[in-house]
Order: C-alpha cells, then sequence, then structure tokens
C-alpha cells in the first residue's frame, strides 16, 4: 500500500488506492493527498466509485511531458488534498481505458465527478494552471449551490 506524508504534521500515513470518504492523517486528522494508480481491471473502484472528485493522467513511460506534468499533478493533490483525488492511468498497461476515453495523445487529463467526465484537457501544464484548470472544472460541474454554502 502506497504511504505519504502528511502536510500538516509529516506524519507517514498508509493510503489505500480505494476507500469509503477520503483518507486523513491518523495522527492530527488532516486530509491527506489521495493519489492512487489504476488500470482496466481497477478503474471502476478506484476511480468512478470515488468519493471525490477524480483528476485521471492518462500517461506513457515514452512520454516526457508526462514525466514534468506528473509532479505538477503531485502538487495539486497536496493542495487540494480532501478535495480531489489523483487517479493516473499507464494506457499502454490500459488499453481498454485509452479506448473509452479515445485518447489521441498523452498526457490527457480528465476529470471524472461521481464517474462522470466533466473536464478534458491535453498536453502539460504547470501546477498552478493545473489547480486553477481544476478549481474551475469542479465549481462548473458542482454549480451554484457549492459557492453559496456559506448561507444557509
Ligand atoms: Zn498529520
Amino acid at each position: 500500500m502506497p504511504t505519504v506524508a502528511c502536510t500538516n504534521c509529516c506524519r507517514t500515513n498508509r493510503v489505500p488506492a480505494a476507500a469509503e470518504g477520503s483518507p486523513r492523517c491518523g495522527n492530527c486528522r488532516a486530509p491527506l493527498p489521495w493519489i492512487a494508480e489504476a488500470g482496466d481491471a481497477d478503474f471502476g473502484e478506484v476511480a468512478e466509485q470515488a468519493s471525490l472528485p477524480v483528476l485521471v493522467d492518462l500517461w506513457a513511460t515514452w512520454c516526457g511531458p508526462c514525466r514534468m506534468v506528473s509532479p505538477a499533478l503531485e502538487q495539486v493533490a497536496k493542495d487540494l488534498a480532501g478535495r480531489i483525488k489523483l487517479v493516473k492511468v499507464d494506457i499502454d498497461k490500459s488499453p481498454a481505458l485509452a479506448r473509452r476515453f479515445e485518447v489521441q495523445a498523452v498526457p490527457t487529463l480528465l476529470i471524472l465527478d461521481r464517474g462522470r467526465p466533466v473536464a478534458r484537457q491535453t498536453g502539460a501544464a504547470p501546477a498552478n494552471a493545473l489547480r486553477r484548470w481544476v478549481g474551475e472544472s469542479l465549481s462548473a460541474s458542482r454549480g451554484p449551490a457549492d459557492s453559496t454554502s456559506g448561507s444557509p
């Protein structure tokens, strides 16, 4: 099981690829970055049934831009811990997913909300641009209800 360091207290936690709710630090209860890998066999369980919106990174080992965007995506997963789950899919190991999402170029980034694609972009981008894109995509898909969450 992969481990992740809590960004709040630095405690190392084990984080399952699929779980109810979203992972929290066993020590301080802060939300943990959720970064998982999935393939054809477990994409449904890991990505589509996730309780959080999912940022899907469709990448390939031979793709230079993918190696550049990977740390940026992990930064976004840390910045948006508790709000988004990052799921990495190696398209060469997951031909059915590559066909299903009609991947023409890598990296292809998708945002799934309750299993439904709400946004998509192709190509690498810096972490701050990705974070903005993810935030805008989530607020668009959730509608105006979320932006008024402060009022009764
Ligand atoms: Zn902690």
